[in-house]
């Protein structure tokens, strides 16, 4: 059919943006050196607490969520020491790799793809404290799974040389978490997932645990230097030239989640999970993530005999909506449908919609509208 098609983002980062956010950047002339942009900066950490639900410092990086990872290693370790890393999909298998670069040996416990870190045999491992931090994601963007962090939490708590590190970038503003309660010592998000920002910015929230651990730590950094940039940030200042149009959309942007309430937020992604998995298993397909579903992402097995990259395809050539498929050796295999950003039930409602004449024209045995009724029911359900 030729006539207008929209882009939709239904991918796990870069997600929906909020306008206004965008258009409060588009509006302001700002020098990073100002009074002005101080008071901005020293705004938005607070929000950024508020956001991640800690009493923690929270900083702040120009780079991508990958950055802020690469921090955590270089400012936490010291050349010999030994971590522990629970992986359940491509990002977990980033923590080994960038652990890897920095010569830091890392003893891993790996999930099969579409299975959560096992908690039971991450405790087998904590070598009595010996290990000096242990890393894991939140939600695992590339599997669609989300992660025990309050049990394995409270296990490394217990242990006061070790520091326990969260890869929370598509877990934050889609899970509930609590990191001062669970005992997270650095917890990171990404500006591209839950707040609606565009790629660019990488955050971090430090525990007093942690800060000491990096006094006293010896790896090589420069530009990913937490403590450096605390000092700078107390200040409402960064080390470095900051990417001030996207703090000033962040800023904005956690404004909103403020206003909206970052409950309603994680609610907000909850409801639309769990409308996505009804409607996927009306449709006679089957869940990825059998055991422990995130919020953020929900992965889904392409129809048997069809495989997942078609689905894709279809979903961009025909109705401009931009799944994702599976990543690695997961490609063809299962597709993505996130619930990230931006992104309201109407939006759910369009994609399912579309999903549904997709799999109709791929020749997948369903009836038209049973997804989207299975989604409807959820909704009613709910109370909404
Ligand atoms: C997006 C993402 C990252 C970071 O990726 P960048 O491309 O560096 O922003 C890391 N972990 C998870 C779970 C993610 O979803």
């Amino acid at each position: 059919m030729a006539g207008i098609i929209k882009e939709r983002l239904y991918t796990p980062g870069p997600t929906p943006l909020l306008m206004e956010a965008q258009l409060r950047a588009l509006t302001m002339t700002l020098h990073h050196r100002t009074d002005a942009f101080r008071a901005l900066m020293r705004e938005t950490l607070d929000n950024l607490q508020y956001y991640f639900n800690t009493k923690n410092d929270v900083i702040v990086f120009a780079s991508s969520g990958t950055g802020a990872m690469e921090g955590a290693i270089s400012n936490l370790l010291s050349p010999g020491e030994r971590v522990l890393i629970g992986t359940a999909g491509k990002f977990g298998e980033r923590w080994v790799q960038i652990a890897k670069a920095y010569g830091i040996e890392s003893v891993v416990v790996e999930a099969p793809y579409g299975h959560p870190v096992p908690i039971a045999e991450m405790k087998k491992h904590l070598d009595g404290g010996k290990l000096r931090a242990v890393f894991i994601q939140a939600t695992e963007s590339s599997t669609g799974v989300r992660n025990d962090v309050q049990s394995l939490g409270q296990l490394v708590s217990a242990l006061p040389d070790t520091c326990f590190v969260v890869d929370a970038i598509t877990g934050l503003g889609t899970t509930g978490i609590l990191p001062d309660q669970w005992g997270v010592d650095l917890m990171i998000g990404g500006s591209q997932k839950a707040t609606m920002i565009a790629p660019g910015l990488s955050f971090a929230s430090v525990s007093e645990k942690a800060w000491k651990t990096i006094e006293n730590s010896k790896l090589p950094r420069y530009y990913f230097d937490y403590s450096k940039e605390r000092k700078t940030l107390a200040k409402g200042e960064s080390s470095y030239t900051p990417a001030a149009s996207l703090v000033v959309t962040l800023n904005a942007a956690l404004n909103y989640i403020k206003q909206l309430g970052r409950e309603n937020l994680i609610a907000n992604a909850a409801l639309l999970a769990e409308a996505t998995r009804e409607a996927a298993v009306a449709l006679g397909l089957t869940p990825f993530a059998v055991s422990s579903p995130a919020n953020a992402v929900t992965s889904i097995n392409g129809p048997a005999g069809i495989g997942s990259t078609k689905v894709v395809k279809d979903m961009r050539a025909g109705f401009g909506a931009i799944l994702t498929d599976g990543q690695g050796t997961m490609q063809g295999q299962m597709f993505r449908i996130a619930h990230l950003g931006y992104y309201d039930f109407l939006d759910l409602l369009a994609v399912l919609g579309a999903l549904e004449i997709t799999l109709h024209k791929l020749g997948h045995k369903m009836e038209l509208g049973s997804g989207v009724r299975a989604a409807q029911n959820v909704y009613l359900r709910q109370g909404n």
